[in-house]
């Protein structure tokens, strides 16, 4: 048979722990002996990024601007403990934030849905995309105890020697104060990737807010999204045939429990840390869940939603037979494929990434599967695999659709 070739190479981001063995195993198994694989490798395994003082990171994250598609495995983000393991020469950030600050975006997480791993929740049938914005609110707060009585004022100094003042509260007593902010160009740009990502996936986007109490600042970003709407998206929606939805938050949670899914969820930053685990444990396992950033400019980065699987990794450091789940990982590859395929007309390139994902469901639809999703299906009589026969199960049935 011949290889499926790729005119462009997509970034490579490789790393850490249990996700990095599955790395080496998925590329081996499932991805080198049908496509003559054209990556641009940079090493985001620890030690890698303490020997280039983190620079590799910084460099991979440059080629996804250049190439415009990365695939990434998971990393460690050093900790005091991870110090000490690895002994870096220091706490660098966590890969995921370096290269988030360069690319600039917003994350979408969706759950992977099949057959036998059934949502708690009964009417949902497809998978419900969050989008979180990254941004300010309460993760960028200024707060203070007040322990007596006194006046508490929200103030803005412009440099233009404008001031504005406003009494927040009188205290009569002890109570707690915080002060937050967001900027226009952070929500525009929040904005615009998720109408961009909800063209690309055809699916219709929910955005809740809570105008009716906070008129200016939750106002500002339902203002936003209904201007960049209007301005750029409307007609491309009207085109592909889905919609954009604003509502009050808790209408768009009632909405969302009783809906089929199908539709992404965009999220103000800590709604969407909320619902996010809300949404994911509710479909089954964090073993099961994508997650791709997409940057204003039209880059992507795709990886799973867990981590290195550290617990794992040290177990099959031990010796020991791991069970460790590949399925989102294999996504991440598959999505990053297919993008790689679509941006340069490669139809047989996505073409794989259908088949790949069709085999990954597949066997599991089969009743072959890992231990975590062993422990929560609803087949009857499964087949626990080991991680190495679990990809080498995908790989006989993916064989048999090319
Ligand atoms: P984790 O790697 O997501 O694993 C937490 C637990 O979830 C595992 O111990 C395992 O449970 C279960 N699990 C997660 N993925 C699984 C899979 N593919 N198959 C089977 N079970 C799975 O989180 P962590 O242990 O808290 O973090 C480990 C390292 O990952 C940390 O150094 C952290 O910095 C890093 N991390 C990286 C990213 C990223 O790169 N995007 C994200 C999160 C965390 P059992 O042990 O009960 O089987
Ligand atoms: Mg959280």
């Amino acid at each position: 048979m011949k290889k499926i070739q790729m005119q462009t190479p997509l970034v490579e981001m490789d790393g850490d722990e249990m996700t990095r063995i599955l790395w080496k195993m998925i590329k081996d198994e499932l991805l080198l002996p049908f496509i003559d694989l054209n990556t641009e490798y940079y090493d985001l395994g620890l030690e890698y990024r303490n020997e280039t003082d983190d620079q590799v990171t910084v460099d991979a994250a440059e080629a996804t601007k250049k190439y415009g598609v990365a695939v990434k495995c998971a990393t460690i983000t050093p900790n005091k403990a991870r110090m000490e393991e690895y002994t870096l020469k220091k706490m660098y950030k966590s890969p995921n934030g370096t290269i988030r600050a360069i690319l600039d975006g917003t994350v979408f997480r969706a759950p992977i849905v099949v057959k036998g791993i059934e949502p708690c929740v009964k009417n949902w049938k497809k998978p419900i995309t969050i989008a979180r914005h990254a941004y300010g609110d309460v993760y960028k707060n200024t707060e203070m105890y007040i322990d007596g009585p006194g006046d508490a004022y929200l103030l803005f100094k412009g440099e233009n020697g404008e001031e504005k003042k406003e009494l927040i509260h009188h205290y009569e007593g002890a109570g707690v104060l915080q002060g937050m902010h967001n900027l226009d160009a952070s929500i525009t740009s929040f904005a615009k990737c998720c109408f961009n990502y909800a063209l690309d996936t055809k699916q219709s986007l929910w955005f809740g807010g809570k105008d009716t109490i906070s008129k200016i600042y939750d106002g500002r970003f339902k203002e936003i999204f209904a201007e960049v709407y209007e301005q750029e998206f409307k007609e491309k929606f009207e085109a592909a045939g889905i919609e954009y939805f604003y509502s009050l938050i808790d209408d768009i949670v009632a909405r969302v429990m009783k809906a089929e899914g199908g539709f992404i969820w965009a999220c103000k930053n800590y709604d969407g840390d909320v619902m996010s685990d809300m949404v994911s444990s509710a479909f089954g396992s964090l073993a099961m869940m994508t997650s791709v950033l997409v940057s204003p400019d039209g880059y992507y980065e795709y990886e799973a939603a867990h981590g290195t699987v550290q617990r794992h990794y040290y177990r099959h450091l031990k010796g020991e037979e791991t069970s460790t789940n590949s399925v989102a990982t294999i996504f991440a590859w598959t999505g990053a494929l297919r993008k790689r395929g679509e941006l340069d007309g490669n139809q047989e390139l996505m073409e794989f990434a259908d088949k790949l994902e069709k085999a990954t469901l597949g066997t599991i639809e089969d009743g072959r599967m890992t231990k975590d999703l062993a422990l929560i299906t609803t087949l009857k009589d499964v087949e626990v695999l080991n991680s190495e026969q679990f990809i080498i199960a995908i790989r006989e049935k993916l064989t048999s659709l090319m």
